[in-house]
């Protein structure tokens, strides 16, 4: 299987900023693994701003672009640093892969992009795509790495995309709000109800939200690529996804 995996910043960080060193070591033995079995793996990651914001000590994400920009600067360099190291640790080869929304509209660009992706992976390379965040202006940016992620499985044709969250997946309503909210397990289509359901922004550090998550599923399930969203605090859930457990939310491809 080719599997792309979306991991966003409060997954990666604690409240701080600062890196969650042992989720992280976690997720990077678990993929490494599931690697050894057989399986290609995109890490699509976010984190480079809000780890920049904790190398900085800065004492919140800032608002301004420059100052996101910078930020971002400094917490790239950190988060691929640790990848490199953490894989290396398995004998895996990350390569890093920056990417704005001008990359995946332009077809020439896009093409290349394809290109290298494809001639990563059949290296054996685990490609760390991320938005190029010091030079994405709101004009030229995806936005949010849910969407980028949506859009790389389709590029690269990925059997599935898993989108590693701080929630279980998709409920009935707002489980933060309702006790009553329930798991959807599947979905098949898009409903207007389903997409009421879905929130804003979760967290202080990143961008992402349930709305994002559902355009994301659109642009997956419209290719025939299944998605997943799961909770990546235990990153071994992801040895259920291959074992076929039904966990999360999964969202089934059109054929
Ligand atoms: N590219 C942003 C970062 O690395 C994150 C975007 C997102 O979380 O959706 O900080």
């Amino acid at each position: 299987m080719r599997i792309v995996v979306k991991v966003g910043t409060s997954t990666l960080t604690h409240s701080t900023g600062r890196l969650n060193i042992r989720r992280v070591e976690e997720l990077c033995k678990v993929l490494s693994d599931i690697k050894n079995a057989g399986h290609e793996i995109v890490l699509v990651s976010s984190g480079a701003i809000g780890m920049g914001v904790g190398k900085l000590k800065l004492r919140e994400r800032p608002q301004d672009m420059p100052s996101k920009q910078a930020a971002a600067a400094v917490g790239q360099c950190e988060l691929m640093y640790v990848y490199d190291k953490l894989f290396s640790e398995y004998n895996h080869t990350a390569a890093q892969i920056l990417l704005t929304g001008e990359d995946m509209r332009d077809e020439a660009r896009h093409r290349n992009f394809a290109n290298t992706m494809l001639r990563l992976l059949h290296w054996g390379a685990i490609p760390v795509i991320n938005e190029n965040d010091t030079v994405a202006t709101d004009e030229i940016a995806v936005g949010d790495n849910d969407t980028l992620s949506a859009l790389v499985a389709v590029s690269v044709k990925a059997d599935l995309l898993v989108l590693l969250s701080d929630i279980n997946g998709l409920y009935t309503a707002d489980p933060h709000t309702h006790k009553d909210a329930l798991l959807i397990d599947e979905v098949r289509e898009l409903t207007p109800e389903l997409l009421s359901a879905a929130g804003g922004s979760g967290s202080a550090l990143g961008t992402g939200g349930m709305a994002t998550k559902l355009s994301a599923a659109r642009l997956c399930m419209e290719a025939g690529t299944d998605m997943m969203i799961l909770n990546g605090a235990q990153p071994a859930i992801l040895y259920g996804v291959m074992d076929g457990a039904k966990i999360g939310t999964r969202f089934i491809g059109r054929c």
